[in-house]
């Protein structure tokens, strides 16, 4: 008697929901469990890449829905330095070439497209289902079971850890707690009204709210980077500072916390006037300690494997952290594509892990360690590891089409390799 394949996925997050999204299929039965009631995303804008909005939006097909929610493409990058003026400015439409484009969206749009494409009834496989205010508090890799605060048993053939940052699947995986880092920075995030924004003469003097442009204003060491979201009718404004300047007293034991309006202005006193304009007006604000991890010696044991910040949160200087967790959803789906009844043993169902991990622990690390190197000063030596320059690392992050065309090309890459070392050894023989 067979029984279909029966996933858990720990946490309702973006990292989770595309889980269960890539993963539909046939009758396969999906229970995602998230400790909160999923009611409050919070207020801020949040932009998928190329590599991950054409997994989003053509893949899994959700463009539609995003853009009646306002989803917007991402069509200039500009900087400005402390005296206001332009430095530099990038046209985003080079990016086609990736075949995808940097999407912006509000942080609950894009959670609830997601969550409704993975519960709906009108898509392919068994929907998807949610328990909200189900905190999992162990895990056993091998049987396959979660427990639950309230005590209660899970059981499953695959459990997601989509836990976030502070990850209880990844305590079980490892066998220990690995502590995110602080990484010295923390961020303000606000979101106002575009329409008040538009009366600030000063503001629009320099920069239009309403056209899709990212625009960053650089000094010393914080910056302001703003941009407008759900079809223009909001603008959103993150402010990075560092770590000593996070006065907010709750901050360093919750890592977010509210943020105190005036200390934020006043983190950017010397910033040009215009540039303050949307601080001015933001009526509240989150503020975020970064943290991020080391990478990890493992991402999986037995039936359970990490996705998302779970198991490589970064900052998001490259704003790749939620795209990395809908790449790693992807790679499950792949990879798990022709499981469809619950008879697979723990080394089966770990096999298909290892070939995950195998698959997506370079290319995350890279990334994460990438984005960890440009939050740091350029004149910081000791901080330049990776010498790909933000051309070739664009490249790298984005001409990126799915886990099973990245394992070809890294086993092709192998083969190379081989074949020239062992053309090498070949010449030093005849030489011999
Ligand atoms: C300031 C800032 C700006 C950012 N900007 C971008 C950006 O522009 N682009 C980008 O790609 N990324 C960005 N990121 C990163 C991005 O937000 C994260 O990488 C992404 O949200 C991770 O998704 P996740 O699902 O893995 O984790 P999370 O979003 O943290 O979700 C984890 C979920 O698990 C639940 N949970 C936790 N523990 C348990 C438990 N024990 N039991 C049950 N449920 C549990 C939580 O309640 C939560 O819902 C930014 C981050 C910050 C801080």
């Amino acid at each position: 008697m067979t029984r279909p394949f029966k996933i858990v996925i720990v946490g309702g997050g973006i990292g989770g929901l595309a889980t269960a999204i890539a993963l539909r299929k046939g009758d396969r039965e999906i229970i995602v469990l998230e400790q909160s009631s999923l009611n409050r995303e919070i207020g801020a804008t949040i932009s998928l890449q190329p590599n991950a909005s054409k997994i989003v939006e053509q893949q899994w097909g959700l463009a539609a829905e995003l853009k009646a929610r306002g989803s917007m493409t991402d069509e200039a990058f500009q900087v400005y330095n402390l005296a206001g003026e332009l430095q530099m400015q990038i046209q985003l439409s080079t990016l086609a070439k990736y075949g995808g484009e940097r999407v912006v969206y509000h942080r609950v749009d894009l959670h609830e497209a997601l969550k409704k494409i993975a519960t709906s009834l009108d898509h392919p496989g068994r929907p998807a289902t949610i328990r909200v205010s189900c905190r999992v508090v162990t895990c056993d890799c091998n049987t396959g079971q979660v427990e639950l605060e309230n005590g209660e048993k899970v059981s499953a053939d695959l459990i997601v850890g989509a836990d976030g940052i502070k990850s209880s699947i990844r305590r079980a995986i490892l066998g220990k707690d690995v502590p995110a880092q602080p990484t010295g920075h923390s961020a303000y995030r606000t979101v106002i009204l575009t329409s008040e924004l538009l009366k600030e003469e000063e503001f629009i003097n320099v920069v239009d709210p309403r056209k899709s442009v990212t625009t960053m204003v650089i000094g010393h060491d914080r910056r302001l980077i703003m941009g407008p979201a759900r079809n223009s009718s909001i603008y959103s404004v993150v402010a990075l500072i560092p770590d000593e300047n996070m006065a907010e007293s709750s901050a360093n034991s919750s890592w977010t916390t509210s943020g105190d309006l005036d200390k934020m202005l006043k983190s950017f006193e010397v910033f040009p006037e215009w540039a303050k304009k949307p601080l001015r007006l933001a009526r509240e604000a989150g503020l975020w300690q970064l943290r991020d991890l080391d990478p990890l010696p493992t991402w999986y044991k037995g039936r359970a494997i990490l996705v998302g910040d779970a198991a490589h949160a970064m900052l998001p200087t490259q704003g790749q952290g939620a795209s990395q967790s809908i790449e790693d959803a992807e790679a499950l789906g792949a990879f798990f594509a022709e499981v469809q009844v619950g008879n697979l043993s723990v080394r089966e169902v770990e096999n298909i892990n290892r070939a995950i991990f195998d698959c997506r622990y370079d290319r995350a690390t890279l990334i994460q360690s990438y984005s960890r190197q440009s939050a740091k000063p350029a004149t910081d030596p000791g901080s330049i590891k990776i010498k790909m320059n933000p051309a070739e690392f664009m490249d790298y992050n984005c001409f990126y089409k799915g886990a099973l065309d990245w394992q070809r090309r890294q086993q092709e890459l192998n083969r190379v390799e081989q074949k020239s070392v062992d053309q090498c050894f070949e010449a030093l023989r005849i030489k011999a």
